[in-house]
């Protein structure tokens, strides 16, 4: 094997011991409000690892549950209570909603300021014109995996695959604001191999396991795997054949153990951000 592990273990680890340092320097505790409308078993599971997170690092965290049934109208009235909430600093409606809601309008009417997921059409124009702001956790992790290769990303060449809203995309936009040279391929690319293979860095945001192999790839390169999906032994596993393409690239992101942890560290550091933003401008009388 050729490849370093970047252990997104370790560096959540470090990340969310200054986060709670930094949570514990404010007068009031960093507040996370968590919804979840029906029983989706695996948005239970992540529910359930944000709640723990913040109790774990010195954040407060309401986890706000409702059946499948909760009428949109009810969601868009709690949302609102949550944004005059002083205690809540960020608000997460956990992903996917029941189809007879519509995510757009329920992400619109969380408060920007609030917005810890960066989800909001408001946080996409600020990371979109490099304004400050909240930034999606999944993407902004597999930044820090990234930087903790102390390699620069200046001038290198970036293959992101994948073009969602909440990962492919702000992940090339967050490249790019880093001075890297960014393609996007998605599913009508004729022949990702002739990307990647021309990559310093490959983030692999796809949801399709071994979509990257190791013929694929520029020895030497970075590989960031987002992908969670299961082997045919049940086993968690990511987009990229991690064997074969360790082989090849210089560093890369085991799944489980890489960019996993590293979206939970990032949605604790937005919320401590966005109280250390509430807390310095107090809202007015
Ligand atoms: P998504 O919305 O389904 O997007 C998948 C993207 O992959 C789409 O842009 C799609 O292209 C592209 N694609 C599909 N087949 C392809 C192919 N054969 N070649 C090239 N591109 C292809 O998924 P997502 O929400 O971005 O998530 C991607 C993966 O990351 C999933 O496995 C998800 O579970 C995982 N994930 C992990 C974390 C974490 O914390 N570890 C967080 C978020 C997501 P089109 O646009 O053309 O359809």
């Amino acid at each position: 094997m050729t490849a370093q592990i970047i252990d997104g273990v370790a560096l959540s680890r470090r990340i969310r011991s200054e986060l709670a340092e930094r949570a514990a320097r404010l007068p009031q505790r960093p507040g996370l409000a968590v919804i979840l409308v029906g029983e989706d078993p695996a948005s239970a599971v992540y529910v359930r690892n944000k709640v723990k997170a913040c109790a774990e690092h010195g954040l407060h965290s309401v986890l706000e549950k409702y059946d499948a049934g909760f009428a949109e109208a009810a969601l868009l009235e709690r949302i609102a209570a949550l944004n005059a909430d002083p205690s809540i600093h960020g608000i997460l409606v956990q992903m996917p909603l029941p189809r007879h809601i519509d995510p757009h309008k329920v992400i619109a009417a969380i408060d920007t300021k609030k917005d810890v997921d960066g989800y909001s059409v408001l946080s996409a124009g600020e990371l979109f014109t490099g304004m400050p702001g909240l930034r999606p956790c999944t993407p902004w992790g597999c930044m820090k995996l990234i930087e903790s290769t102390g390699q620069s990303l200046r001038g290198k060449h970036a293959v992101v695959i994948g073009r969602s809203n909440t990962v492919g995309k702000p992940m090339a936009l967050m490249l790019l604001q880093a001075n890297a040279t960014v393609t996007i391929c998605h599913s009508a690319t004729p022949d990702l191999a002739v990307h990647t293979r021309a990559a310093d860095v490959v983030v692999a945001a796809v949801g399709r396991r071994d979509t990257l192999t190791a013929a694929m790839v520029k020895p030497g390169a970075i590989v960031i795997d987002v992908g969670m999906n299961r082997n045919d032994a049940g086993k968690l596993c990511g987009d990229v054949d991690t064997a074969g393409v360790a082989e090849v690239a210089g560093w890369i992101t085991p799944v489980p153990g890489g960019v996993g942890p590293m979206t939970i560290t990032m949605l604790l550091a937005n919320t401590v951000e966005a109280a250390e933003a509430a807390m310095a401008t107090p809202a007015r009388a």
